[in-house]
């Protein structure tokens, strides 16, 4: 039997794992963390191919896996509805698909506490060397191991996360902490809200136990923020003194950043939404762009973020992960006993695929970039923002990125066969 090493265990290196079991390969998963990732919940869009693919891999997304707000909205600052359109789109939370595609996996294929510390391969295997000293061999590697990836570091070292100039304050709140009026007014909704240069968006989740029942869901809030490079050191800069340049991990976060973002919150954000981020404790996750020019090394292939990182506003990260992983195994099965023009195959798919969706993003985020220009640099569109239309992209996003699914011809990885 083929054996596949997936570098990064997260929703990306789970679907490649599955993906590739459905075809005949072992897969073994190797994450860097010591612990599961469950905690790392917050929402998370979902689209019909993400939908698609977790079937093929045997899930099943049933109601238990989602929230679907029948309506959207826009909230003025005062909190008053401006706008509104129907909606229909099934919210879910990176925990929830986590754990069912963990569980999922036989026994013994998920190893924790492995990082990956560098590739080695011949004309007949790939070799992974860990940081604890060991190593293991496969036929294929794939490095799932996100936008950092140390997997593409080895052979791209050149290709780099390019900041967007702005960050997403993420945060979600237990339904029973929600003053119940309040969840009783927001709970349908998916709510923008669209202060001078910012955006957030909130909508209710499936709650801590990855559970949509009355009492126990969440309430998840998205706030993107400009944040000039030099503030961002300073964000990124813990009570110790120390700058955690790849991303500061949020119970490090400086209470006096903390309080600001709450304080502003309170100043500018509808006070429904402000009252619910008051009562959290919010983290952000800096913007980045990034897009690999290759994807296959010989034996090694890049999936997932580690290929390729879209800013959020699709919500689509995740759906182009569970593409990668639909098309590798694809392409790897229908090269038969040809695995290297099976990867070939996958890269030609891929990459422009990638390309589309970052730069679909790109201009959706471009309002935001451009905030820390002065205003004379700025074009029309950079200057003004129509909110019909920023909520018209969010109602139709599944369109958008079905759209760009079939335009790339993917769809033939959505509705395959095993
Ligand atoms: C603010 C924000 C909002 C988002 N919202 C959405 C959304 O609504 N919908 C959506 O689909 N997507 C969303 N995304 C994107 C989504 O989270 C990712 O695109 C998706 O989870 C695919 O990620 P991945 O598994 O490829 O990489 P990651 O999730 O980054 O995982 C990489 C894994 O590799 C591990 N790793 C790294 N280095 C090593 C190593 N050397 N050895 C071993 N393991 C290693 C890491 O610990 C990690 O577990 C959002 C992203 C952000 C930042």
């Amino acid at each position: 039997m083929r054996r596949v090493l997936v570098i990064g265990g997260s929703l990306g290196g789970l679907m490649v794992a599955h993906l590739l079991r459905s075809i005949g390969w072992d897969a073994v998963v190797f994450e860097r963390n010591e612990e599961e990732l469950a905690s790392r919940g917050v929402g998370l869009g979902t689209h019909p191919q993400l939908i698609a693919v977790l079937k093929r891999a045997g899930i099943d997304f049933d109601e238990s896996m989602g929230i679907t707000p029948p309506r959207a909205v826009c909230l003025d600052g005062a909190g008053k509805i401006v706008i509104e359109r129907p909606m229909g789109r099934t919210l879910s939370g990176w925990s929830r698909l986590y754990q069912v595609l963990l569980d999922a996996l036989p026994p013994g294929t998920y190893r924790l506490g492995k990082r990956l510390t560098r590739v080695a391969q011949d004309d007949g295997s790939v070799t992974a060397y860990f940081a604890d000293g060991t190593s293991e061999r496969g036929h294929l590697l794939v490095g799932a191991d996100g936008l950092r990836s140390t997997v593409r570091a080895q052979f791209l070292p050149d290709v780099q996360p390019v900041y967007a100039g702005y960050v997403a304050w993420r945060a979600v709140l237990d339904e029973a902490d929600v003053p119940p009026d309040l969840w009783r007014e927001m709970v349908e909704l998916y709510a923008f809200c669209l202060p001078e240069g910012e955006q957030l968006i909130s909508y209710a989740v499936p709650g801590r136990d990855n559970d949509t029942a009355v009492g126990h869901r969440g309430y998840n809030i998205v706030w993107y923020r400009p944040v000039d490079p030099e503030t961002l050191v300073d964000i990124c800069t813990d009570a110790k003194g120390n700058h955690h340049s790849a991303g500061i991990p949020p119970p490090l976060i400086r209470p006096d950043v903390i309080a600001r973002v709450k304080a502003d919150a309170k100043a500018i954000i509808a006070p429904q939404v402000a009252e619910i981020f008051a009562r959290t404790t919010p983290f952000f996750q800096p913007i980045y762009d990034l897009a690999s020019p290759r994807l296959v090394f010989g034996r090694a292939v890049l999936a997932g973020d580690a290929a390729f990182v879209a800013r959020p506003h699709a919500g689509a990260g995740t759906t182009k992960a569970a593409l990668d992983a639909a098309c590798l195994a694809d392409s790897i099965r229908d090269a038969g006993d040809d695995l290297h023009s099976g990867l070939t195959a996958y890269e030609r798919s891929q990459q422009p695929f990638g390309h589309a969706l970052v730069e679909l993003n790109r201009e959706e985020g471009a309002y935001l970039s451009a905030q820390l220009k002065p205003k004379a640099e700025r074009t029309a569109g950079e200057l003004h923002r129509d909110i019909g239309a920023v909520l018209h992209a969010h109602t139709n996003r599944s369109d958008q990125v079905g759209d760009i699914v079939a335009a790339h011809g993917l769809d033939v990885h959505v509705n395959s066969p095993l």
